[in-house]
């Protein structure tokens, strides 16, 4: 019988530490200067327009900006992109045919938010960088923590796909480390998994006879839960590309298993809105 750990899914998810006091204090600085710079520019234009007003009280702008206010219903997370709306991402390998495979399925993310990808030549720079086979195994720096490898370096590799991959092969698993790079991390390790009552010696068992995962390994891809102080989290989700598929041996009670995820769910969708809103800055006709 042919089960979710069986499929042509992700041999796991990498990440690197959090970052330091230090760097999250520069990102809070450059969150603040980008406010400050919304502020002036709001502030510009009503100068602006009452200047107008003052030499001519009929006067109505065709257009006016739409100034966004501080989202402080976010809470900060560390690896958000905060100030690149563009990311750059180039190939590292990989034939034409897959190239174009990747760009059309990881453009889905694109579609619903503020941010960019665009996708370069080997030889320009590049924030995520992708490699793809040479093993099994398929994972994401997450968020900035991208911008963290050299150019010729992968922070993004797919060890599964080929030419022959499914369409939904390659929907699933790119949508799921895209996810990862703009990031997101596992949704059953989001804060508010926090309830999830593992069945933790089947998953060890399991994890480590169909691919030989360590007990270690396992903690961290899939039973520990994030802490709240670094990721913010929708209630969760069990339609999320952010979740691994999930037989129902492997929760206590489970009565059936969280099958394979292929596209975004409603909520991811939500959510890449709300951290990457689509044009902040967009105009809108005055009336
Ligand atoms: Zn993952």
């Amino acid at each position: 019988m042919s089960s979710p750990l069986n499929s042509t899914w992700e041999g796991g998810c990498y990440e690197v530490d959090e970052y330091t006091p230090q760097q999250i204090g520069e990102m809070r600085a450059r969150e603040a200067e980008e406010e400050e710079q919304k502020k002036q520019m709001k502030e510009a234009w009503e100068r602006d327009l009452a200047a107008r007003l003052q030499e001519d009280p009929n006067y109505v702008p065709l257009v006016a900006p739409v100034f966004s206010e501080p989202d402080k219903l976010a809470v900060y997370n560390n690896r958000r992109w905060l100030l690149e709306k563009i990311i750059p991402v180039k190939f590292l390998n990989g034939s034409e045919i897959m190239h174009q495979k990747v760009m059309q399925h990881a453009s889905l993310w694109n579609e619903y938010s503020g941010v960019k990808f665009i996708f370069v030549s080997k030889e320009e720079e590049a924030y995520v960088k992708i490699g793809f086979g040479g093993d099994r195994t398929s994972w994401s720096l997450i968020g900035t923590n991208c911008k963290a490898t050299g150019q010729n370096e992968e922070s993004m590799h797919f060890g599964l796909l080929t030419e022959e991959s499914s369409d939904m092969d390659y929907s699933r698993t790119v949508l799921h480390e895209f996810g990862h790079a703009l990031g997101f991390v596992h949704e059953h390790q989001q804060p508010n998994a926090v309830g999830i009552k593992w069945n933790e010696k089947q998953v060890y068992l399991d994890c480590a006879a169909e691919m030989n995962w360590s007990e270690e390994r396992v903690k961290e891809q899939i039973l520990t839960p994030m802490s709240k102080n670094f990721v913010t989290g929708t209630n969760f989700d069990n339609l999320s590309i952010m979740l691994y598929p999930i037989r129902k041996s492997w929760i206590l009670e489970a009565t059936e298993d969280i099958p394979c995820q292929t596209t975004l769910s409603p909520l991811d969708i939500l959510a890449v809105q709300k951290w990457y809103p689509p044009q902040p800055y967009a105009k809108r006709i005055f009336h």
